[in-house]
């Protein structure tokens, strides 16, 4: 098979990506035009300009919620979904470099975005441009479509939903290689109860990881400790207070940790008198599948998970935050039903906060028949099969959608982590996977 993508296109896909780096675009407080912030608004400002100079057409949202750019004729639309904001650069201390200056170091493009998701937005973008160079016709129209709040919550591509025209098929290069075809929906919520004056919690965490860490600094101490003991529960205590110790894992994954507020509330059951506890006690326990309350659900696309991630009990009420990933083919609606049946006895009722819908594109589909085909002839991983995630990406906001790349296998993880760089070789790889995936499905 012949090379699409040359060198020189490959240098100025760096170039690009290095300008795009240099604009910082975590989240911050909204202004005029800017619901995320200036720095995610200039983003989106400069992938405009950077399409524009490309010879897309371009538009962007003049409330600044996201933009698009497009190249080719037709009725139907290819998307290709990516996002521009990042992850906050965290402690400056622990990188090497600077985060938003977008440098190569040792053969790598360094800086915060260069994995996720601005390099393989570029590394996308710049196949397109090579199909484009090389004077290929596109049998319909190919779609950039820019997100801007994929980290936080999404509102940047549900105004995109809201307003604009669905893509026909399309990928996210926003994961891994070969590719996901299944995320599970994701549901976070609570669960909401009487209160008491009998003790006062108030364990805040995020929804998406299991909590490591509860501190408990309420009345009969002693007893909570013989009931912690008795569990054997690991934790420290001073003259003020109880820390439950647990280990901490994303929330999809929530069955491989130990969930420090899970086990306090397990012991707290033991001690005071109240229906809300004895949910914890007689019914969760501790398995974050979730199945002492929901049964044993399951699919192709693996095992329900249940995290309970916070709990708040006071004079007016009980509340907990929970975090379900509820596999592909599973009724939601069913499956709440089941949930608020089930927790009635304990005086609880589900209260929603916020959903996104499961992804599933059939293995036996064209879409993922020919990415598969395509990244096995580019890499020769002749045994890869399509995957499955409980993470989300914005593929599953997106009719016939998969997440398609731009990681390989092999690339060392560094996203939402200090240093975060790609490995050249690995972004022209990508570069090469896209051309030919996108040349395979766009060009007669
Ligand atoms: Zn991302």
């Amino acid at each position: 098979m012949t090379q699409l993508v040359n060198e020189q296109e490959q240098q100025e896909a760096v170039k690009t990506l290095e300008r795009l780096i240099s604009v910082q675009s975590y989240n911050q407080p909204a202004e005029d035009g800017a619901p995320f912030g200036r720095g995610i608004r200039n983003a989106l400002d400069e992938m405009m300009k950077i399409c524009d100079e490309l010879g897309f057409k371009t538009y962007e949202d003049p409330d600044g919620y996201y933009g698009y750019a497009e190249v080719g004729e037709g009725e139907k639309v290819f998307g290709v979904i990516c996002h521009l904001d990042t992850v906050p650069a965290g402690d400056l201390a622990t990188w090497d470099h600077d985060p938003f200056k977008g440098t190569v170091v040792n053969n790598a493009i360094y800086g915060r975005g260069s994995q996720d998701d601005k390099g393989p937005g570029i590394a996308a973008l710049y196949a397109v441009k090579a199909l484009m160079d090389a004077g290929y016709h596109f049998n319909q129209r190919i779609r950039f479509i820019y997100g801007t709040d994929e980290e936080i919550l999404w509102r940047g591509i549900a105004q995109y939903n809201k307003k604009e025209s669905q893509i026909d098929i399309g990928i996210s290069p926003d994961a891994e290689f070969p590719l996901i075809y299944a995320e599970k929906g994701l549901e976070q919520a609570y669960l909401v109860g009487p209160g008491t004056d009998k003790l006062h919690i108030s364990l805040k965490n995020a929804f998406n990881a299991v909590p490591d860490k509860a501190v408990y600094d309420g009345p009969k101490q002693d007893e909570v400790k013989a009931a912690l003991d008795r569990h054997n529960f690991k934790y420290t205590s001073d003259d003020k207070s109880i820390t439950v110790i647990g280990k901490s894992v994303h929330a999809m994954l929530a069955p491989e940790g130990t969930n420090a507020v899970l086990r306090l509330a397990i012991a707290l059951d033991e001690v005071f008198d109240f229906k809300p506890l004895d949910f914890f006690g007689k019914l969760f326990k501790e398995d974050a599948t979730g199945t002492n309350v929901l049964g044993d659900v399951k699919d192709e696309s693996g095992h329900l998970t249940f995290n309970i991630s916070s709990l708040e009990i006071n004079e007016k009420e009980t509340r907990m935050q929970i975090d379900l990933r509820i596999p592909v083919t599973v009724d939601r609606d069913k499956l709440l039903d089941k949930l608020n049946e089930n927790v009635a006895p304990y005086e609880l009722k589900y209260a929603p906060f916020d959903y996104v819908a499961p992804l599933y594109v059939p293995k036996d589909s064209k879409l993922i028949q020919t990415l598969m085909e395509v990244y096995k002839d580019q890499t020769g991983d002749t045994t890869a099969t399509p995957q499955i995630s409980g993470g989300a990406t914005f593929a599953r906001t997106m009719h016939n959608c998969v997440a398609f790349g731009g990681m390989l296998p092999t690339t060392p993880d560094y996203m939402h982590q200090a240093n975060e760089q790609w490995p050249l070789p690995d972004m022209f790889k990508a570069m090469e996977i896209f051309a030919q995936a996108i040349k395979k499905l766009c060009v007669d």
